[in-house]
């Protein structure tokens, strides 16, 4: 699949699962902020904010050097709330980017992964469930852990290289 980010694609799956995943009634509209941290201020939270955050496994590309890698540790933070009285909802959405290992040294640049159909399918399913458990109270079963995909090998996780452990809000810390 292609190794470079593509939030239309994330918009594309996002529309399709919601009528399955959150039948509420309330319209729910997937965005985009590159800035955003795990952090949730006490206005947020007053305003119905909510963060969680996923690993996922991607393929980078480097803008300088030919080097192409993939991560089983590509952090995802998201940010959402339901507001009940208007009937939408908005989630936010961040991917967290890595540096080239090859030229690390020479530029201090984060590219954003590329990610197949099947992990952004599966990425947000995971989101859809917690936003049924922490928006409309639904029971759920199992546990509400970060899903790592482990199977996948890839090489070790390089802090230095790795723009959401440089902010330390890695999926790698907890
Ligand atoms: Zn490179
Ligand atoms: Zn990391």
């Amino acid at each position: 699949f292609d190794k470079d980010w593509n939030p239309s694609l994330w918009k594309d799956c996002f529309e399709e699962l919601l009528d399955q995943e959150l039948d509420h009634g309330d319209e729910w509209t997937l965005g985009f902020n590159y800035r955003q941290t795990d952090e949730v201020s006490m206005e947020d939270r007053k305003r119905g904010w909510k963060v969680g955050k996923q690993c996922a496994y991607g393929g980078f590309r480097c803008g300088r050097c030919s080097n192409t890698w993939w991560s089983a540790k590509v952090t995802l933070v998201f940010r959402y709330r339901l507001r009940k009285t208007a009937e939408k909802g908005t989630v936010i959405m961040r991917p967290f980017g890595q540096s080239c290992r090859s030229c690390h040294d020479d530029q201090d640049v984060f590219y954003m992964a590329g990610f197949s159909d099947d992990v952004v399918d599966r990425t947000l399913l995971q989101l859809f469930k917690k936003i049924r458990k922490n928006c409309y109270g639904e029971e759920q079963d199992g546990s509400d852990v970060p899903v790592c995909d482990n199977v996948r090998k890839t090489k070790p996780h390089k802090k230095e290289l790795c723009e959401a452990c440089q902010q330390g809000i890695c999926c790698l810390e907890e």
